[in-house]
């Protein structure tokens, strides 16, 4: 007799016709998985599967990476250039000479009229790393506009923000592997299992292999939250206060590491100071951790051998996000937690390319972390791209967030928007719209056409996405990898690269800088001006770094010919004494006084909204809204509201009911959970004109990055369930 699994049928995996496997790297999160994509013999992608070899994910792939080869034939690709005289008129079709002779014109005609300025350009962090610097070089060195930004502002701003204050320069000191060699783990709004669910497997199977403490700080019982061992359920927007209450019981206990102290960083004294204004039993009125367990969590931090710290958005989008990640750097410096196993502070990064638009972009600066502030570093990117210095402004200009004021105002009239979807993006859309409309001229490039900020355009270049293309991209443990060109984009679509470059020779009559035009010549640039910065890529190529399934810097040629670094790359930043990027080499600890300037609620709005990410979706559902598998099981918009409230107000659940804030309103299905407390709701912010129709997005004063997390609403009935049924598949659809 057969019993329990022998008498079941095997699992059959359906045969899907492979006869070749691509490499390429995830095109979603900044986990930077290493993922193969199989071909079947008419040459059409039909599976992914995750590489064995490859360090971060070790052949795992999570809900996105295994369909990403559906994205290739979903619904709404742009497949041929288009132009309109205005935004409200029909679209007609056009060639590729025609629509970039246009887009050349439209920028000059505004910029002759107003002032180079006066044309802003957004960009992304879904694109390849040669993409963005040459993007970057067109930019700077041509079309000279300083109103230059990525969408990176929204999501991670406030760390690199807080990396420059705290240690001279952007750059993740830590990685994954020290998950493996940590003794504390604490986890600031960041909720792993949904948002990087390969790193959330890499950091429990470490636990698993070698227990540690894991404190999640986070106002909702997230995933990670119930993985924790202590859950500190924080008062909105008040990740400060308790920072500075946990440094406050380190020195008062006498736990810092003097030692290292004194030899790595300055400002001690003015930092003890402001913290000994953060007794625990004051800070706990503030941020709604009880003290004691304030006392508890600082001892088993300061007390570890090895202590780590990770954070998401919970900790950058808010007013207080560059002052979040200072606090948290504070406490690592403190406790000597820098640039050893196991001890570091590492922001997981959003988008998939984040670090390659932060390190080769030039929208914040000039690549390589070079600052448009020092004159050294623009007359040498004057001399390495053959370009006049005085083109190069000697400050930054407007950030993403402040370039839609400008338009509002008048100061911008023209926009290049390139992969990117501010409409879906930015805090109170209907502001934002408002704004688009006042455009005197608009670019959009992007793989989709249907993207809500297309209705704006006048020209539409149509561009391929993901592995479309060839280059590489930056993870957040600062690991470089290769993607391949699996396929062509579709009909007319070109790659990004291919429309710089045709942009570039329009802007570029007397020919004077130069635009290579693959990928890997482009790489080779970014490698030899990456030479003895931080961030030196100089060892590396395309093809080494697909041998090695990525490559994490620095890895220098030095290092490659003296046989000084493994072919995976240099695990970690600041590992020698007094090696930050300031001129002591000493980082700075800085105080931090708390203002308490956010929205929060009061009777009309008696409700914090809280936003944030599914795992079946990304950021606006562009891409994922069209793959079976992942919007079947998250089809619509819904909140997490506590059962209590539910109760108080009628709600059943799988009712909808209207969301109002001081903004606008949203309809959306209440799914009761204790995840949340009584007084907030959590919406994810991934459905067309739902979420950010209500946020307000107070900006970061250090990094203008907004605060999604942190506003107020109301929660009202709704009697007629069959309309809000319609109106949510509105929001569903594109
Ligand atoms: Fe892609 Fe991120 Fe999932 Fe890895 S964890 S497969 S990088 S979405």
């Amino acid at each position: 007799m057969l019993f329990g699994r022998k008498k079941k049928n095997p699992i059959k995996i359906a045969d899907k016709g492979v006869v070749e496997w691509k490499y390429a790297t995830c095109g979603y999160c900044s986990t930077g998985c290493s993922i193969e994509v199989g071909l079947n013999a008419e040459g059409e992608p039909v599976s992914s599967r995750g590489v064995a070899d490859a360090d971060v994910n070790r052949g795992k792939l999570c809900l996105k990476g295994i369909f990403e080869h559906e994205i290739f034939a979903s619904a709404g690709r742009g497949l041929k250039p288009k132009r309109r005289d205005h935004w409200y008129e029909a679209w007609q079709d056009t060639d590729w000479d025609s629509a970039l002779d246009e887009s050349y014109a439209g920028i000059r005609r505004i910029q002759e009229k107003y002032g180079l300025d006066a044309f802003a350009i957004i960009s992304t962090g879904q694109m390849l790393t040669e993409e963005f610097y040459t993007l970057g070089k067109l930019t700077r060195g041509l079309i000279g506009t300083n109103n230059y930004d990525g969408n990176t502002t929204l999501c991670m701003a406030s760390a690199v923000s807080g990396y420059k204050r705290s240690f001279g320069s952007d750059g993740p000191p830590g990685c994954y592997e020290d998950f493996e060699h940590t003794d504390c783990l604490i986890a600031w709004g960041s909720n792993l299992p949904e948002q990087h669910p390969i790193i959330y497997w890499r950091m429990k199977n470490a636990q698993e292999n070698r227990p540690f403490p894991l404190v999640v700080v986070d106002p909702r019982v997230t995933m990670l939250a119930q993985n924790a061992d202590i859950h500190l359920p924080i008062t909105p927007g008040t990740d400060v206060v308790l920072q500075n209450a946990l440094m406050h019981v380190i020195f008062a206990e006498n736990l810092q590491d003097d030692d290292y102290i004194e030899k790595n960083t300055n400002g001690i004294e003015a930092l003890r100071e402001e913290v000994a204004n953060y007794d625990p039993t004051c800070a706990a009125k503030i941020c709604g951790i009880d003290e004691d367990t304030i006392r508890v969590v600082a001892r088993l931090f300061a007390n570890a051998p090895a202590a780590m710290q990770i954070w998401t958005m919970g900790i950058n989008q808010s007013t207080h996000g560059s002052d979040g990640v200072v606090g948290i750097n504070n406490l690592a410096l403190i406790t000597g937690n820098i640039g050893k196993p196991g001890g570091t502070s590492l922001s997981i990064t959003g988008q998939c390319n984040a670090m390659g638009t932060r390190e080769w972009s030039s929208c914040s600066g000039l690549p390589g972390y070079r600052y448009l502030e020092n004159e050294q570093d623009r007359r040498d990117m004057a001399d390495f791209w053959n370009i006049d210095i005085d083109i190069l402004p000697t400050k930054r200009g407007m950030f993403q967030t402040d370039i839609y004021r400008a338009i509002e105002t008048g100061e911008i009239k023209g926009l290049w928007l390139i992969a990117t979807n501010p409409l879906s993006s930015l805090p109170n859309v209907g502001r934002v719209r408002k704004a688009m409309e006042k455009l005197e001229f608009c670019i959009v490039q992007d793989c989709y056409e249907d993207s809500e900020s297309n209705q704006y355009a006048n020209v539409f270049l149509p561009a391929g996405t993901w592995a479309e293309k060839n280059g590489v991209m930056t993870n957040t443990e600062r690991r470089v990898n290769l993607i391949t060109p699996l396929t062509a984009p579709p009909g007319e679509a070109k790659a990004d690269l291919w429309i710089f470059n045709q942009m570039a020779k329009r802007f570029n009559a007397q020919n004077k800088v130069t635009f290579p035009d693959n990928a890997a010549d482009v790489f080779l640039e970014m490698a030899a001006l990456s030479r003895g910065r931080l961030g030196d890529i100089s060892g590396m190529n395309h093809a080494l770094i697909e041998k090695s399934r990525g490559i994490q810097w620095p890895y220098t040629e030095k290092q490659v010919k003296n046989n000084e670094v493994p072919p995976t790359g240099g695990k970690r930043l600041y590992t020698q004494p007094a090696s930050f990027r300031y001129a002591d080499g000493r980082a700075k600890l800085i105080p931090l006084p708390f203002i308490d300037n956010n929205e929060v609620p009061d009777e009309a709005y008696p409700v914090w909204l809280n936003t944030g990410r599914l795992i079946e979706h990304w950021h606006g559902r562009t891409k994922t809204g069209k793959v079976t598998n992942n919007n079947k099981f998250s089809p619509i918009p819904f909140i997490e509201i506590n059962p209590d409230l539910a109760q108080e107000l009628g709600v059943q659940r799988g009712e909808y009911v209207r969301l109002v804030s001081r903004r606008s309103d949203a309809v959306v299905m209440a799914t009761p959970t204790q995840r949340v407390p009584k007084n907030m709701v959590f919406l994810p912010f991934h459905f067309h004109d739902c979420a950010n129709r209500l946020t307000l997005g107070l900006l970061d004063p250090h990094s203008r990055q907004p605060a999604y997390k942190q506003s107020a609403v109301r929660i009202e009935k709704i009697s007629d369930q069959q309309a809000a049924a319609r109106l949510s598949m509105e929001m569903r659809t594109f």
